[in-house]
């Protein structure tokens, strides 16, 4: 039986590892010249790696990481210490350090000792976040109305703490303000937080996403007979008599037949190849209540290391939201020898929220970055900034904005040979690497299910 998958980003390509395990004879359909997606990245003219963004693993992403086992990635990233730093004014730094205690001990023990909240914050955020430790998925889901700020005025916890502490984890979620994210997402981020301890650790990919994970899984699904195209657009479907797809269309007129048809676009993407004849159903017509974060990742070059952070940074008050050195965060990759690395700093540094950065030039956005970087940096001072790249991504992940949660799909679409994959699909995280592997798993289960091979 014949799977067609359009997108190969983690989504595709997670349902494409399950499918070829399940014995499907399957094909990707990917409209770049390189595979990943958000995660792709790219080699510049100096040999540079390029990231679509600067992604992080957290320890409860378990089937992201059980992908990276079965194709042989599993030792392809690196833990971190176990605490959120935050990038202050003048080279200082607080820390939110978990203690070495069981959740939530190590969270309550830990906020406690953050030098960057006053007693007061520390009061009201224990007092005030406690449903959201002993809530249950059903209680998010109720917050889902209102937006996080507005949750957490409710509770009575501080304004400090908002802006100091959670503005910055809503920032790196979704890319979008407290005041715009909805509540649930951020509830279900600090039951993990409170109550798993192993959940909210980082890692990074001990070269780049691209080399660490999306090769390997090329590698497996190629091994085990899948097809791979690149540069191969899916263009639009030919419908039967009875609405479902006859065949996929490629934009050069390629036709493409299959027993089944997975699209792992992203949502705002699918919209375009939606036949009209499909809208007078909810579940395609729901699609049009999401809209893509506009985010950007800029990497600067510098000859000097401007700081010996070998973790995930955290700022407010700045262009850039998370950030990393990746010459020490990722050790094989961005280091002495490699492109433009003289074995000085190199910043991967997310900025967001980036509505007001997606028309304006990337030099001006350059300065402004500098200007921050100076700020927090100090060392960057007497440094050199070798080189500097911004990649803009006007349509990201989709805004987990108050009330769209309910229109997430299932998997399974009206159309009984017609899928969805994707991160904005319905699985238990939000938009992320972890919900576009578990959109991939759940799309190839269901699937296997429905046609009962
Ligand atoms: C800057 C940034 C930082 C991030 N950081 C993190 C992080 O630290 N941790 C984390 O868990 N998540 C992070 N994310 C989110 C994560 O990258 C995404 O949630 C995830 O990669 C989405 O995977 P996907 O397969 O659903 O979609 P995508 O990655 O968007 O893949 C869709 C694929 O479909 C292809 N496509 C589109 N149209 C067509 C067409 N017509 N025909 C054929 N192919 C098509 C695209 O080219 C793409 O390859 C980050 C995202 C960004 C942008």
């Amino acid at each position: 039986m014949k799977v067609a998958i359009f997108g190969a980003g983690i989504a595709g390509l997670s349902a494409a590892l399950e499918l070829v395990d399940l014995g499907y004879n399957v094909e990707i359909y990917e409209k770049r010249k390189i595979l990943g997606g958000k995660v792709s990245v790219w080699k510049d003219n100096d040999g540079d790696s390029i990231e679509s963004g600067l992604h992080i693993v957290f320890g409860g992403y378990e089937q992201l990481q059980t992908y990276l086992d079965r194709v042989g990635a599993g030792d392809n990233y690196l833990w971190k210490e176990h605490s959120l730093i935050y990038a202050e004014p003048d080279g200082k730094q607080s820390l939110f350090k978990k203690a070495n205690l069981p959740s939530p001990w190590a969270e309550v023990v830990g906020g406690l000792q953050a030098d960057f909240l006053t007693m007061w914050d520390k009061v009201s955020l224990i007092k005030g976040l406690y449903p959201a430790l002993a809530g249950n998925e059903e209680y998010f889901r109720s917050q889902d109305h209102m937006t996080y700020s507005e949750w957490h005025r409710l509770r009575g916890a501080s304004e400090n703490s908002l802006q100091k502490l959670w503005r910055a984890i809503a920032l790196a979620m979704n890319f979008i303000e407290p005041n715009v994210i909805s509540a649930r997402p951020m509830l279900t981020i600090f039951k993990y937080f409170g109550t798993d301890y192993a959940a909210t650790k980082f890692a990074f990919f001990r070269e780049n996403p691209g080399d660490s994970m999306i090769e390997p899984m090329r590698r497996y699904i190629q091994s085990k007979g899948g097809r791979i195209f690149i540069d191969a657009k899916l263009s639009h479907f030919d419908l039967n008599e009875s609405g479902s797809i006859e065949r996929a269309v490629l934009s050069d007129g390629h036709p493409v037949e299959a027993d089944a048809y997975i699209s792992a676009l992203p949502v705002h993407n699918v919209k375009k190849i939606l036949p009209k004849q499909w809208l007078h159903h909810n579940y395609f017509s729901d699609l049009y209540q999401f809209t893509g974060s506009p985010v950007a990742n800029c990497q600067l070059w510098f000859d000097k290391k401007i700081t010996d952070t070998d973790n995930l940074m955290f700022s407010q008050g700045t262009i850039f939201a998370t950030f990393a050195d990746v010459s020490i965060t990722c050790p094989n990759d961005f280091q002495q020898g490699t492109g433009t690395a003289t074995g000085g700093s190199v910043m991967s540094l997310v900025l967001a929220p980036a509505h007001h950065l997606m028309d304006m030039p990337n030099e001006v956005i350059t300065e402004m970055i500098m200007k921050d970087i100076h700020d927090r940096f100090p060392k960057s001072r007497h440094a050199k900034l070798l080189k500097s790249t911004i990649v803009k991504i006007p349509e990201s992940v989709y805004q987990a904005v108050p009330d769209v949660d309910k229109f997430r799909p299932d998997q399974i679409s009206p159309i009984d040979n017609f899928y969805l994959a994707g991160d904005y699909t319905y699985q238990r995280y939000l938009a992320s690497m972890e919900g576009a592997a578990l959109s991939g798993r759940h799309v190839a289960e269901k699937l296997h299910v429905r046609v009962g091979k």
